[in-house]
């Protein structure tokens, strides 16, 4: 729990994210930038690491992982391009911030991560925030989640050799699936998108993510 002087100055330090990682970029998706300009990053960090809740970086969340930096997290979202009634696969909950923008934004979000403390620790703060429209799995989500397709939409939040096929047979026709594709220490953000079973690319710029450990990500 933060204190009334800290929410303050916390709520100060949101907004001066929004205008200067944001908007100083090139985020301007209205509904990307009211979201995380409403959102509590501080609630989805480790408490020591709360007073850099808006540091323009990434933050570690343990086990290894990181909160993607917020531009970073704000370019995927508005890649995605949602308008409210999407259904969406997630694939890399880790501290479960971006889940909370992709719950925000879209109808529904499924999303997997492979640690179950991370999942059962972002469950815990995005149902203390209200949201209820959100499914969880604890597993490699590299195969997706084939039970639930098909999705409007799918993110990797974490980096692949190559798109996994099981994940564009899972994404609905005029879908777009945005990943980090590449090596281990480099990758580019694609965005892609399927029309009548053609899969259309897009590079975005050069970002560097956690590797997707699975079946069709990075072996261990
Ligand atoms: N969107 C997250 C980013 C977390 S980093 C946030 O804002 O906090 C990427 C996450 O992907 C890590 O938590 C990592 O454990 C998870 N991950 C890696 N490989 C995975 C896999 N095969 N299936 C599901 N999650 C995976």
């Amino acid at each position: 729990m933060v204190g009334f002087d800290e929410s303050k100055k916390l709520a100060h330090e949101r907004a001066a994210m929004v205008r200067s990682h944001l908007q100083g970029r090139d985020i301007t998706d209205p509904r990307v930038l009211n979201v995380m300009g409403r959102l509590p990053r501080e609630a989805f960090v480790p408490p020591s690491y709360a007073a850099q809740a808006y540091a323009d970086n990434p933050l570690p969340i343990g086990v290894g992982q990181t909160i993607s930096q917020p531009y970073i997290v704000a370019l995927m979202t508005q890649c995605l391009k949602l308008s409210g009634s999407e259904a969406v696969l997630e694939i890399g909950t880790g501290s479960g911030y971006q889940t909370a923008i992709l719950a925000s934004l879209a109808q529904r979000v499924y999303t997997i991560e492979r640690f179950h403390e991370l999942s059962e620790s972002a469950q815990a703060v995005l149902s203390r925030l209200g949201f209820d429209n959100i499914e969880y799995y604890i597993g490699d989500g590299s195969a997706g989640w084939p039970e639930k397709r098909p999705f409007d939409r799918i993110l990797l939040t974490a980096a692949v050799p190559h798109v996994p096929a099981p994940l564009l047979d899972q994404l609905a026709d005029g879908g777009r699936l945005v990943a980090p594709v590449g090596t281990e220490g480099s990758q580019m953000l694609n965005v892609l998108e399927k029309k009548q079973d053609h899969i259309s690319t897009k590079s975005i710029c050069g970002c560097r993510f956690v590797k997707l450990v699975g079946q069709y990500g990075f072996p261990e």
